[in-house]
């Protein structure tokens, strides 16, 4: 009996260790699992010293918000496991595939050669290609992806996924439905674009705004 409890115990053990690392929606790795693969990744870069590479690409689906309001919570997350579905059937076994929440996802491919960051966004892309069946419709979604690799962008998981992020945003920026490549001077315009809104809520609090009125005339009346 002795025997018997302690493999339950162990059981319930390797349950809430698969809880803590998936996304109970998808049953995909979650972040915390994916900074830690990401983590194992990198070292064994740094440890074997070959100059293999490591990409990450952040997925998020475009106004995902409106099928959520048009149709309902439910079809969202019916969406999102079809993307997930749909991502997971693009992507090659060795990606290791993870949901963020909401509608962002998140792909870690090794690879030897900086060709494979362009052919993972050529099949992040070809993924949303096809509608998705939600509840007998077929919607046609797009997504935007920004991308990152070490070692040109960074060496941990903080970096890389900081800088991903970043693209995703110039990605969104863009128009949506597109890819982006993180480039240094995205970091710099995100970075001026943040200390400009500090310092315009600095001077709303500090009442430093003078308002000049101007009549607006139209000359063709
Ligand atoms: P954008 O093009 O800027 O990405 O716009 P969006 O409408 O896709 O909005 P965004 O990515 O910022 O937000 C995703 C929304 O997904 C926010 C939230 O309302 C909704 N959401 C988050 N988690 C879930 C979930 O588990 N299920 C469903 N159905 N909706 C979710
Ligand atoms: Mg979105």
């Amino acid at each position: 009996r002795l025997k018997r409890a302690s493999g339950d115990l162990a059981d319930r053990e390797a349950q809430s260790r698969h809880q803590a690392l998936h996304d109970a929606l998808s049953g995909l790795p979650n972040r915390h699992h994916f900074v830690e693969h990401l983590q194992e990744q990198l070292d064994n870069l740094v440890q074997t010293r070959n100059n293999g590479r490591v990409v990450v690409a952040y997925i998020d689906v475009d106004r995902f918000k409106d099928v959520n309001d048009t149709m309902g919570h439910a079809a969202g997350d019916t969406l999102i496991m079809g993307v997930a579905k749909r991502l997971q059937q693009t992507l090659s076994r060795e990606d290791f595939l993870s949901r963020f929440g909401g509608d962002e996802f998140a792909v870690l491919r090794c690879a030897n050669s900086p060709d494979a960051a362009n052919e993972l966004a050529e099949r992040l892309r070809k993924a949303f290609e096809e509608s998705f069946d939600v509840y007998g419709q077929h919607i046609k979604m797009t997504a935007s992806i920004g991308i990152a690799m070490s070692p040109d962008h960074g060496m941990s998981p903080q970096e890389l996924m900081r800088h991903a992020d970043i693209a995703l945003y110039r990605a969104k920026g863009d128009g949506r439905g597109t890819f982006r490549f993180f480039e240094p001077a995205m970091d710099a315009s995100l970075r001026a674009r943040q200390a400009l809104e500090i310092e315009l809520r600095r001077a709303v609090e500090a009442e430093e705004f003078v308002v000049h009125y101007q009549p607006l005339v139209s000359a063709s009346e």
